[in-house]
This record gives C-alpha cells, structure tokens and sequence, in this order.
C-alpha cells in the first residue's frame, strides 16, 4: 500500500457538493488503486474456503484499517469538516445469514492478516438476506439491494468467466473479485450467475424458500453453481502452470468445504478428471480425498443436506452417477475395514434414493472438523460415531474464533486504546499479547468503567434514533442477538424477563439493578414459530416500557434488522452477554466470543463455545446455569415431562401468558401453538424437546444474581475486563495458525 500517495490524493479530494455515496465511492475506489498496487497472484500452496455465505458487513472502515490509514482518513475528512460516521449510511452486504457466514469473513480477514494464502469463493447475490423491519411486532421481509450503493470494494472479470452446464440449461458464472487487505492480499471470488432470466435466478436471493421442489432445484443449483466454477477454474489454472500432472494437485491446493453446501465440488472435482482429463476413476476419487477437507456446524439433522436423486438426475445426471460410484466405492472399503452393515448403512452416501452430503465430506475429505471442543466431542461419540471408529485420525477439533480486528479494533476503538495505553500497541499484530492485561490495576478498571460507559451511552443513543425506544444510560445491558432459533432459546429469555416485571411490579424483588435487555434476530421467513417468538417479544417489550410504575428499573427492546453493523455497537456497549442455547446444541457461537472480548460478562448454558470462554476467564467472573449435555442425556432416558415445571406459580404465570389473554398474536394462533409446542409437543416432536421450562427457573435465579452483583460496579467490571483480559485465544488468528498448521500445511 502506497499510503503517502493515498493521503496526498485524499487530501486534494474535492468533497463539497457530493453526497454521501458518492464520497463513498471515490475515497473506496482510492484506496483500491492505492491498495492494489504492485499486487501479484500468489504462487506455491494456497487453500480455497467454499461456502454459500460470506457475511462480510460493511467493508469500508475494515478496509481503511486493514490498509492502515483508517486514523489518517477520520482526520483528513475532519479537516475537511466530514465525520467519519457519515459512511454508517452504507448499508452491509448481507451476503451471509448468521454464524456461518461470518466465520467465513473473519477466516478471510485473520488469514490475510496474517500472510497466510486463503482465498474464499462464494455467491454474488443480488440480494443479501432480506432486510427486516418490525410492523405491529411481527416480522416484515423487504429485499436488501446492497448494491444500490455501489460495489467499489468489487473487480468484476468478465474475462474470467466460465459455462456452467446443467442438464436443462448453460449459465456463466462472472466473477467478482473482492480483495482481502492485510499483511498479504488475499481474494474472494463471488461468482454471479448470467446469461439468461432463468440463470440470473441463481445468484438472485440467499437461500430462497425451498419447501417446493422448484425451491430445492434452485438451492442445489445454486451450490452446484459456485462449486462448479471454483473447481473448475482451480483445475484449469494448475494445468496451465503445471501440466496434466495432476498428483501434483494436492501439493498446490487445498479445498475446504464449509458446511455441506459446497459438498457437491468433490463429485464436480472427479467428473472433470474423469471426463475432460480421462482419468480413471479410481485415481480422481484418490486424488479427491488428498484434496478435500470439510468442516461441520450443526449436529441439527434439519442442517444436514440429503438430495433426492430423483432431483439431481434431473438437472445434472453425471453428477449422480459420480455420486452413485463414490458410495460404491466407499461401501467397499467400509467392508475391507470390517464394518457391520449397520455401521456401513449409517455411513452410506447413497442409500434409499437419496445422496447424505455429510457422509460423502466425511468418507472423501481428509480431515473432519467440527467448531468447538464439545462440538467436536459430540461428532465423535454421536454424529460422526462410526467414521471415528474407522478412521480415528480423520476428526479433528477447530474452535472458532473472530476477528479481533473489526470486532475490537474497528467496533470499540475506545477499549482499544485503553489496551494501547496500559498494555502498549503489540497486540495489534499480536494478539496473544492481551494477556498481559490480566493484573491489570485499579486505575484500569477504572477507565474500563468509563470506556464502557461512553459504549453504552453511543450504543443506547443509536437505539433511541432508530427504534424509538428511550434506555437511561446507567441501566445494566443485557443482550440476546443471534439468529432467531428455538434451539438458542429466545423464548427462554422471554419468560425470564416476563418473571424479573412481575417480580419488581410486585415490590418482590427490589434490590435489583435496573436493566435492559436488547433482542435482536432475524427469522427464516418459513419458520412460523421464530416469527410468533419475535411477535411475543415485541408484546412484552410493548407492555413493560409503557408501565410507568417499573419503567425506571426494566425495559426491552427489539432491535430491527439485526446486522454485523448492528453488532459491532451492540457487543461492544453490552454488560451481559446471552448464550442461552439447549446444551449440546451450539456447536460454537461466535457471538459470544465478541462479547467477552469486548469486556461482557457471559450469562450462559454450558454450550458450544461458552465452555472455553469460561475455562479461559474462569467460572466466577461469568455466569453459568441450566442443564449440561449429560443430564439431558439422563433427563431424556428417564422420560421427561415438561408440565412438571410449570408447579411454580411464577413460571406457570409468565408461560400461560401465551394463552390467557395477556398478549395478543392479533388472532393468528400462533401464541397458542407455541404453548402447545412446550407443554403436548407436536405431531414431528416431544413437548418442550429444546427444554425451555427445565432451565427457565435457574435462568431467572441467575438474572437476578446478576443484577444484585452489579451494585457492587467494581467488581462487576472486573470480571469484564478479566473477560477481555483472556479473550485471545477466541482470535481466528488463532483459529486460522490452526487450520494452516494441522490442515492446510500452508
Ligand atoms: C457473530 C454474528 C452472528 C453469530 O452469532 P451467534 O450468537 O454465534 O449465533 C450472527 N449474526 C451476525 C450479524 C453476527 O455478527
């Protein structure tokens, strides 16, 4: 990066008469030339990340920071009477949904960061997930046209673009080239999909709606799609620089499937060599499996992709007789390997009319991954059980991790200097170095009280302009801001936050600090029980904030349209972060991990990643409840009957509040169906199967410890900043010196 040319051009950048977006466009369009310059593709062993999301928010400030001038452009715009902020009206490019797409942004940035040669190839969606608004309390879904700002962070390469052939029809895949600043630039490559109406629908929406067969056809072209044209241009470039000597191929690439949406590129993978390179079978299978790695993110079966064969034979044929072959292939050797045909069945790849994408990443790839260490436990005795019995060294654990750089640096820049003043600037590039702030003194956690409270005061300020609700800026800030799931069990934290009114309503408890809990969440737009738990929040936000007898002590808020933008203000002015899922069931959360790196406390279930995090800032400065993965396991074997719960009058008041007329759902029953989903169950499940009512009582009991600890403000923001203090390790530096060390060999 030239950065003398770029503030020179910076500084002589006439910005009066120009609006917003056009500023945007030309200081972005700057810092690409200057950025790119004497920029060169990367020679040797790279590794290629596929996945359906990239989730990458807004890339102007990341980029300015990763280039290094972000400090230099806050005050050459300053000069020029221009704050900064003003670029807040960009809005993210959503090309992503929740978790997983973030991961893939934050491995991109740390590998870049770190010099390391790991290139994304995904989708260029038109548009994003969907943006959302609340009317009435319910969830509305208006499409998010991203690029109506422009796409200056975006080289299109019309040059480069490929057929991608489908029984039915021939689509190109143009890519898109987003380079990924850092120590070493790096690229994503998004492909958009042209050439006719009907294949422009490919790369048209994120996950569009698949409960049709014409909405599955779609999904699975769509990951056909982008599989496609990475391997095949993968393939193609080592031809040319290398030859047709393809066991070569393993030396100079690495492939890793994020999730089993990409799974279909190791059947692509084996028909191009097969076909276009005649290589026999045998060879481009054995070829596959020295080139594929494959990481899981759910044990949820409903996450775990099969296709019907009726479906794939019909817009790609070859593709299922590969596929077909490779489970021949695998059948075989699970024989030679001595398994059962119980255990061969449950690894089979092809069976009943239908291809378990799982089973074929696990059979081909050569290493298995899974996102936290009980994750990956759980793949070894339960999911992938039989896999790890035969190929013992294939399993292996990954814990997610974030980028420290946009999720401290970039969202909390007051925290950060902080850091810089009490631990010195190292842990910038070096981000192992913030464990020197464990022993910090007094005086820091001090100014760690302020820092917060500037957070929480700009945070409560942002939430006031855009929802409309006003939170007095000493209140505790709880938040619960993830995917809207049953599973993370946004319901729960209703209820809780139902009993804590009635409780302080009735003067029965009285001591308890006054907070806030922010939600935030988008639900998938067919998940009819997300969209009544969002409805239920907004009813009760509704009831408690216009009560002027407890409107001094508790208030909710319901942020719209939840976004990596809205998180970095949100994780960043947060006391209490809410991890509250069904134990067993997250197999990480990277949401947490912002959260206690930002100094918050965790108030959380036994789950995911929340286990590390609190065996890295100890049990007694967060706050843990509810039941752990063995006495579920228990609680199931010995018959578990929800109603039981609902003894206690306090529980039974705020769940019955679905039916007894507290709350409108404006008619639609979808409150009562909620009910019955906790206490009968439904005709697909058994009552309260993600046990809501098990943990609602320690919930509440673990709220209100909370709230009575933090009169004690010190000691409070201790924990915080103890939280912060031993947050690297949740750096996807790390996880990305892992993933090179013990996967990629990068
Ligand atoms: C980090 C992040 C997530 C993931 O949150 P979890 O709590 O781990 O589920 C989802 N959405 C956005 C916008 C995020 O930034």
């Amino acid at each position: 990066m030239d950065k003398f040319k770029f503030t020179e051009k910076l500084k002589e950048l006439e910005t009066r008469g120009k609006t917003v977006v056009e500023l945007y466009n030309e200081i972005s369009a700057l810092a690409m030339e200057c950025g790119l310059e004497g920029d060169k593709p990367c020679q040797g062993r790279n590794a290629y990340y596929l996945s359906m999301e990239f989730l990458i928010g807004r890339s102007f400030y990341n980029n300015l920071l990763e280039l290094g001038v972000l400090e230099e452009t806050r005050e050459i715009l300053a000069k020029k009477g221009l704050d900064i902020n003003v670029f807040e009206e960009i809005e993210d490019a959503a090309l992503g949904n929740g978790g997983l797409g973030r991961l893939a942004a934050c491995f991109l940035d740390s590998a870049a960061g770190l010099g390391l040669p790991l290139h994304g190839y995904g989708i260029r969606y038109k548009y994003g997930l969907f943006k959302q608004a609340i009317e009435n309390g319910f969830q509305v879904e208006l499409p998010d046209d991203w690029q109506r700002f422009g796409d200056p962070w975006s080289i299109r390469r019309e040059d480069e673009k490929r057929l991608i052939e489908f029984a039915d029809m021939k689509v190109y895949a143009v890519p898109y080239d987003m380079p990924v600043f850092g120590k070493k630039i790096n690229r994503l490559r998004l492909f958009q999909a042209e050439g006719s109406e009907e294949a422009e629908k490919i790369s048209e929406y994120l996950y569009p709606a698949d409960d049709t067969e014409e909405g599955k056809i779609l999904r699975l072209r769509q990951e056909y799609f982008f599989s496609a044209a990475a391997v095949g241009e993968l393939l193609d470039g080592f031809v040319k620089q290398h030859g047709k000597n393809f066991d070569k191929f393993p030396d100079y690439n690495v492939i890793q499937l994020n999730d089993t949406h990409p799974v279909i590129a190791i059947a692509e993978f084996i028909r191009l060599l097969t076909n276009n390179y005649r290589m026999p079978f045998a060879n481009a299978l054995s070829l596959a499996k020295r080139t594929f790695a494959y990481t899981n993110h759910t044990i949820l079966p409903e996450a775990l992709e099969c296709w019907s064969e009726e479906y794939v034979k019909k817009i790609l044929p070859d593709i299922a007789d590969i596929m077909v072959r490779i489970g021949v292939y695998a059948m075989r050797e699970y024989q030679t390997l001595g398994c059962s045909k119980e255990q061969a069945a449950e690894m089979a790849i092809y069976s009943g009319g239908r291809f378990y994408m799982a089973n074929l990443a696990v059979y081909v790839a050569k290493t298995v991954n899974g996102v936290a260490a009980l994750h990956t436990e759980i793949l070894k005795s339960n999911l992938f059980a039989t896999a790890h019995k035969f190929y013992p060294n294939k399993l292996q654990n990954k814990t997610n991790g974030i980028t420290h750089r946009r999720w401290l640096e970039l969202c909390n820049r007051e925290l950060s200097l902080l850091l810089d003043k009490t631990i010195g600037v190292k842990w910038r590039s070096d981000i192992t170095d913030l464990d020197r702030l464990n022993g910090f003194t007094d005086d820091t956690v001090k100014e760690f009280i302020q820092v917060k409270q500037i957070k929480k005061e700009q945070l409560l300020k942002y939430i006031a302009q855009k929802e409309g609700v006003d939170i007095p800026a000493d209140f505790l800030v709880f938040a619960q801001v993830k995917r809207l799931h049953e599973y993370k069990r946004q319901l729960m934290t209703a209820f809780a936050v139902l009993e804590l009114y009635y409780g302080i309503k009735s003067g029965r408890l009285k001591d308890i600090a006054p907070s806030v809990f922010i939600f935030g969440a988008k639900s998938a737009p067919a998940y009819k029980r997300a969209k009544a738990i969002i409805k239920f929040i907004n009813e009760i936000a509704k009831k408690i904030n216009s009560d002027e007898q407890t409107c001094n002590k508790l208030k909710v808020v319901f942020v719209q349209n939840y976004n990596v933008s809205y998180a970095e203000k949100i994780v960043a002015g947060t006391d209490v972060s809410l991890q509250v899922s069904t134990a067993g069931l997250e197999a990480s959360g990277t949401g947490n991990m912002k959260f206690m790196m930002n100094g918050a406390v965790t108030c959380g279930t036994m789950d995911g990643a929340n286990i590390e995090i609190v065996e890295k800032a100890g049990k007694e400065n967060n706050y843990i409840f509810g039941a752990t993965v063995e006495e579920l396991i228990k609680l199931k074997e010995e018959g578990y009957v929800p109603n039981l719960y609902l003894s206690d009058a306090d529980h039974k008041r705020a769940v019955e509040s679905l039916i007894d007329g507290t709350f409108s759902d404006e008619g639609t029953g979808e409150f009562k169906e909620l009910y019955d989903s906790l206490t009968t169950g439904a005709n697909w499940h058994s009552p309260d199967n993600y046990f809501v009512l098990f943990d609602l009582d320690s919930y509440v009991k673990t709220l209100v410890k909370v709230c009575e600890d933090y009169s004690d403000k010190k000691e409070f923001a201790k924990k915080q900043l103890i939280n912060t203090a031993n947050s690297a390790y949740f750096s996807s530096d790390r996880t990305i010196k892992e993933y090179a060390e013990d996967i990629w060999k990068i």
